[in-house]
């Protein structure tokens, strides 16, 4: 578990937060959190427009020294720069995270990663704010290459344009692709930056936790409503302390015989099914391929949009029947008929 500010604006507000954190540690309905891994808050702030408060800069390293001294937690901030870095490694700061805007730009990973070089730090990575695994593991690799050993993740979704619940696009398969390609590396989520909205928070780091997550880092603030930076989505001390008393925390494995038992059962049937639905796709690309043939024998275009609407409205009713979203159906026959137009 991750918890601090957004931001850290005072002195008064960083050990007032703590204070908020730390009660809500020892209170009595938190039995599954009794220690905080790292207290957060942002020091230099990436602001999407410029006039926001940007942040207080190095200033609140010494704040933070002051937090990790009074609670004996460690502490983290996010780094841009290499001299972001040289002032954190500098002040004692636990641990850095490299931040979305940031991940993006393979230029200033590069050189972050060489600032690292050798510190002896955790550094963790934010996944890039649009959805690419790519540009996401590209930062890891940089790291990587550059001799950082105690590296970690942080998933805190994608922008989106279309309306959304949520600030961010939760991206859970994002996520779950990275883990696959990095299975050794410890994988956090952030509900806060995919909330945006305290409220929505506590859903997130229960899906986040059901999923299968290495932890959290959530924003909290002493006053919410005061916050210089992401004021809606910080959780209040009570909401903090709520959140950890209520969220339920799953085993990553199970050594129960029965459970072990049934899974296996039911995988198995899964594995049988995948079997059957890609045989079925096969013989239906066979049957795009005649189809193909036949059109360039009797020198027919291949699109026929009237046909293509008639597959999909049939698809989206038979996949209502059998208890399958619209979006669902819809999705994945795009990509099929995507596979029989090349076919053709
Ligand atoms: C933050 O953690 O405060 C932050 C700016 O997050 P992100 O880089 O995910 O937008
Ligand atoms: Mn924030």
């Amino acid at each position: 578990m991750i918890a601090g500010p957004c931001s850290a604006e005072s002195l008064e507000q960083v050990l007032a937060t703590a204070d908020a954190v730390a009660g809500a540690l020892s209170s009595a309905g938190s039995v599954q959190f009794t220690e905080l891994d790292w207290f957060r808050a942002g020091l230099w702030k990436p602001r999407t427009r410029p006039g926001s408060f940007e942040g207080v800069g190095s200033a609140g390293l010494e704040w933070l020294a002051e937090v990790k001294l009074r609670y004996g937690w460690k502490v983290c901030c996010e780094v841009a720069t290499p001299s972001h870095v040289e002032a954190c490694l500098k002040a004692g700061i636990d641990m850095v995270w490299i931040g979305a805007r940031t991940a993006a730009n393979p230029f200033q990973v590069q050189e972050l990663a060489e600032s690292l070089r050798g510190a002896d730090v955790p550094v963790y990575v934010k996944n890039p704010v649009s959805h690419d695994l790519n540009l996401w593991c590209g930062a890891v690799e940089r790291l990587s290459k550059c001799a950082v050993t105690q590296i970690g993740a942080i998933h805190r979704g994608v922008s989106s344009n279309s309306s959304l619940e949520y600030r961010n696009d939760p991206a859970w398969d994002l996520a779950i692709a990275f883990h696959s390609r990095c299975p050794e590396l410890p994988l956090l989520c952030d509900p806060s930056h995919i909330a945006g909205k305290a409220e929505s928070v506590p859903e997130l780091s229960q899906r986040a936790i059901n999923i299968g997550f290495d932890g959290l880092m959530v924003e909290v603030h002493n006053d919410p409503s005061k916050a210089l930076s992401d004021a809606s989505q910080q959780l209040s001390p009570e909401g903090f302390s709520r959140l950890l008393g209520d969220l339920v925390i799953r085993d990553g494995v199970s050594s129960d015989v029965e459970f072990t038992r049934q899974i296996e059962q039911l995988r198995a049937r899964i594995d049988d099914i995948d079997g059957n639905l890609l045989s079925l796709l096969g013989q239906r690309m066979s049957v795009s391929e005649e189809i193909g043939r036949l059109k360039k024998e009797s020198n027919v275009a291949i699109l026929q949009s009237g046909r293509w609407e008639e597959v999909l409205s049939r698809a989206v009713a038979l996949g209502r029947r059998n208890g399958l979203s619209e979006d669902f159906v819809r999705s994945i026959f795009s990509l099929i008929h995507e596979e029989s137009i090349h076919r053709q």
